[in-house]
């Protein structure tokens, strides 16, 4: 053999093994995921149209601009248009559901288009990407600014048959002991004697500062927050629109500065943190057909993006995903008044009508009061949107104003916007298109994905099998103790408390907490207990049927 052939043979095995080293630390590596945190940030009900007319309005790029990266496939399993209950279901559970369900799998099993009624799916809990990452330890964060119980935070937090189950969902967010909760919906905190809203009469904020929450209901508090955990609820209801926010409520914090707070405050977690931000009115706009609350709560939600990005380009190990859940009022940048002249739209003939209002529709209906004449119609619309009615005009919104029943200020957007704006609106409703797809940070996703992606994508880097983690979490109480052991007594059908019977001992775990009460004594739950009335069925958590046993079984691992 030559110098030569010896010196390439030689190269060679060197190659070889670098390769073979290469290939076989490839899992090595992937055990140790290189995301730490991720943040999803939601803008429930919007269109890439209206991002683009809220560019067009700020006159600059958004934050959002620089990380699009694809788009989402909304459609629910029974339709074609999704609600925010199983659109956000998807993105936190990674399965397609229906209806209005919370983080369940559906009834029906049924496609858009294809036959209905192929067998009965269940409605059984799915757990969600913020319940394992709280069971890996690490810090959780929910930031809206709709109340708490709404659909799509609760899709994070909770399990419920139908997304009116709202004093359920704020019961179980309670018990989920999430870190950081900021939003509106307080009175789903308080019995009905207290002035709050629940039906069951129990006090929340009680059972929140027995573990050790701050409980905070000002914007100027969030200052004084130096760590978790923290319970911000800043109305008793629904936070202001970001536009009404400095006239009707100034105490309330904006989307940018609750998002900012829980960012500093999850990020102490040395283990990493899962945040969900969700600008929750952006979609109650579209259904109004309001662009004065569409762009202020789109830009303040914009913000609340690029606070997230400059923490994860600094992070390094941060995954953001922002995206909307469906679309919401069908808008477009053109409409019936443009049909024959759309060339010669100009930028400020689009945006100098939008500039002028000064107040949302339901603020500016506010200020019509009982006055409902088209006088006062005339008048606040001029002041606050800065539009010179018509009568005709001032009277069509009364009129429509009626038939919209409580929602009244639907009406103004509907006769104000074909005639004094270039914005068209097709619906009160949802609609079906794609949305768009945005993402920061290592592994981001890329191209047309699928609702569940997100639940999976979310999953993955948080390290987490949400196969693996829904068996842990939610057992079917009667599979697990078969026979005349299990009972739900619903004496109390705001509260039932299901009863186990084994070899002579008595448990007891109330519905919705996270409670286990066994020989006088009760033990935190890793996770919550679920009633499902359709099908009659309680889930609990693993770790509960181990206890009951007396079984010292280690809980399964829920790392992918
Ligand atoms: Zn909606």
């Amino acid at each position: 053999m030559t110098a030569r052939k010896v010196l390439y043979r030689s190269c060679f095995c060197v190659l070889a093994l670098l390769w073979a080293i290469l290939i076989l630390s490839g899992p090595l590596l992937a055990a140790d995921p290189p995301v730490k945190n991720v943040i999803v940030l939601i803008m429930d009900g919007c269109s890439d149209e209206q991002l683009t007319l809220a560019r067009w309005y700020k006159g600059e790029p958004l934050a959002l601009d620089a990380i699009r990266t694809g788009a989402v496939k909304t459609h629910t399993r029974e339709a074609v248009i999704a609600d925010s209950a199983p659109a956000a279901s998807a993105y936190a559970t990674g399965v397609r559901t229906g209806g209005t369900v919370i983080s369940l799998t559906p009834q029906r099993e049924t496609s858009p288009g294809a036959a209905p009624g192929t067998g009965d799916m269940g409605l059984e809990p799915r757990a969600t990407v913020l319940e394992g990452a709280r069971l890996l330890g690490k810090a959780t964060g929910i930031v809206v600014t709709s109340r708490l119980g709404h659909a799509t935070p609760a899709a994070y937090m909770a399990h419920a048959p139908a997304r009116d189950r709202e004093s359920d969902i704020t019961e179980q967010a309670v018990y989920q002991n999430i870190d950081v909760v900021f939003g509106g919906g307080r009175r789903f905190l308080l019995p009905a004697n207290a002035g709050g809203a629940r039906r069951d009469q129990e006090d929340l904020t009680a059972v929140l500062r027995a573990r050790s929450s701050s409980l905070i209901d000002k914007a100027d508090e969030l200052q004084n927050l130096k760590k978790p955990k923290v319970f911000g609820l800043f109305a008793p209801s629904h936070l202001e629109p970001e536009i009404d926010r400095p006239q009707f409520a100034p105490e309330q914090p904006s989307l940018a500065a609750m998002t900012r707070k829980a960012i500093e405050l999850l990020s102490q977690n040395p283990k990493g943190f899962f945040l969900m931000v969700e600008g929750s009115q952006i979609d109650w706009a579209g259904h109004a057909n309001d662009p004065a609350h569409l762009l202020r709560d789109l830009l303040i939600f914009d913000q609340a993006v690029q606070i997230a990005l400059d923490f994860a380009a600094k992070n390094g190990q941060t995954l953001v995903l922002a995206l909307p859940d469906h679309n919401t009022g069908g808008m477009s940048i053109g409409n019936r008044r443009s049909d024959n002249n759309y060339t010669d739209i100009r930028t400020e003939d689009l945006i100098a009508p939008l500039k002028k209002m000064q107040l949302s529709a339901p603020g500016l209906w506010r200020q019509v009061g009982e006055d409902k004449t088209p006088e006062k119609i005339k008048e606040v619309v001029l002041q606050y949107w800065g539009i010179a009615l018509t009568q005709e005009d001032a009277q069509e919104i009364l009129k429509k104003a009626k038939l919209h029943g409580k929602e009244a200020h639907y009406a103004l957007g509907e006769v104000i916007c074909p005639k004094y704006t270039h914005l068209g609106w097709t619906t009160h409703g949802h609609t079906g298109g794609d949305v768009p797809l945005f993402a920061f940070g290592p592994g981001r996703p890329i191209g047309l994905l699928d609702a569940p992606d997100i639940g999976w994508i979310t999953a993955a880097a948080l390290g987490l099998d949400l196969d693996k983690l829904t068996r842990r979490l939610f057992v079917d109480a009667r599979q697990a103790f078969p026979g005349q052991a299990v009972r739900l007594d619903r004496s109390n059908p705001d509260n039932p408390v299901l009863t186990i019977t084994h070899q002579g001992r008595q448990a007891t775990l109330p519905v919705n907490k996270n409670n286990l009460q066994q020989g006088g004594e009760t033990t935190e739950l890793e996770g919550v207990v679920i009633y499902i009335s359709d099908t009659d069925r309680v889930f609990m958590p693993l770790q509960a049927v181990h206890l009951i046993r007396g079984e010292g079984k280690s809980l399964p691992d829920i790392r992918n």
